[in-house]
């Protein structure tokens, strides 16, 4: 069996031709939605997510706005910085980059957002809603995974799903998500005893740990759907050999690069899995994508009439 492949790249570029309709349409009503990206000091990594969200914008035709206090900035001068875009009207969604520096108290930061503009869903006021089922802004890895199953038709009422990893950001929003979807839901963390056989049970497997190639084939059960959150950097050329023994061609990759990304679920899962999204390109386009969903949906809900209700995309609807 090969596994029917969860094509992330394409699943973004149906959400992204649907958020350009109801981006242009609430522009033409003077609703332009806009992004504003809060990147403190000079991490390369952020620096290079942050441009990568800011072209998003772009190609969506939203509006963005970066703003880049100093590295030394004080928790004080950002809850200043955050208050100003809370009362921003043209700000609809407002992105704090992580990780800040150690001397901001980042909690603080977070829960100072607006709800309506929490458009990375961290806010608690967004976590209760999610808790208890009401409409609000959800985290966008999680989100993006529930795209992928919902588009690819995966069945989720009464299915048994597992999540390996309760991160407020992954994890525990995850199982919340399928668990409202019907889903009888299982949520295993680095003490859960004998994670072998609660995964074998799984009709659904969400791998969400930080653990390359964790989940081994054999814990599979055959036909299961598989979503691999995990994106990790493999540059050991022997555990890469060993990783992608079946896989000639990616072994080529990493001989040319030095290094090649891995998820959480081992490759050769292929073999048993239903279905399941590769890494690179399953999961990782989601998370911008669902950021430019939450903005554009933070936007109508915030600031358009009643009637863009109705030409609204199937992403920012949910
Ligand atoms: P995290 O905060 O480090 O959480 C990891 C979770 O995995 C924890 O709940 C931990 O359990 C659990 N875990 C660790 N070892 C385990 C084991 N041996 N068995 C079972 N559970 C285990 O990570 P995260 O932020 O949720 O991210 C998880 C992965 O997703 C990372 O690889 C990250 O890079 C990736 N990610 C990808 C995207 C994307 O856009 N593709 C977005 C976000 C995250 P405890 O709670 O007991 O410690």
């Amino acid at each position: 069996m090969t596994a029917r492949i969860l094509d992330g790249t394409k699943i973004r570029d149906q959400i992204f031709t649907e958020l350009k309709d109801e981006v242009r349409l609430l522009t033409a009503a003077r609703v332009r939605p806009g992004l504003a990206a809060v990147l403190v000091g000079e991490n390369p990594a952020s620096q290079l997510y942050v441009k990568s969200k800011i072209a998003a914008c772009e190609e969506i035709g939203l509006a963005s706005a970066l703003i880049t206090p100093p590295v030394n900035v004080t928790t004080l001068d950002l809850l200043a910085v955050v208050e100003d875009l809370n009362r921003d009207n043209n700000v609809d969604g407002i992105l704090i980059q992580l990780p800040l520096p150690p001397q901001v108290d980042t909690k603080r930061i977070l829960e100072a957002v607006d709800p309506s503009k929490d458009v990375d869903g961290f806010h608690p006021a967004n976590l209760g809603r999610l808790v208890s089922g009401r409409p609000g802004l959800v985290a966008c890895t999680p989100a993006g995974c529930m795209e992928i199953l919902r588009r690819n038709d995966i069945p989720l009422e009464g299915a048994n799903a597992v999540v390996l990893g309760r991160s407020d950001i992954v994890g525990k929003p995850m199982a919340l998500l399928l668990m409202h979807a019907n889903a009888t839901v299982t949520i295993c963390h680095s003490k859960t005893r004998d994670l072998p056989n609660v995964v074998r049970c799984a009709d659904i497997i969400v791998a969400a740990m930080g653990k390359p190639a964790f989940v081994q084939p054999d814990w599979i059960k055959p036909g299961a759907a598989v979503i691999d959150v995990g994106t990790n950097r493999v540059t050991d050329p022997k555990e890469a050999e060993h990783l992608f023994q079946n896989f000639p061609d990616r072994l080529e990759k990493f001989r040319a690069k030095g290094s090649a990304l891995v998820g959480d679920v081992h490759p050769s899962a292929i073999h048993v899995a239903g279905a399941l999204t590769p890494v690179p390109g399953g999961v990782g386009p989601m998370t911008i994508t669902m950021l430019m969903s939450n903005t554009v949906k933070a936007a109508r809900l915030r600031r358009a009439s009643p009637k863009f209700s109705a030409t609204q995309s199937t992403a920012t609807a949910r």
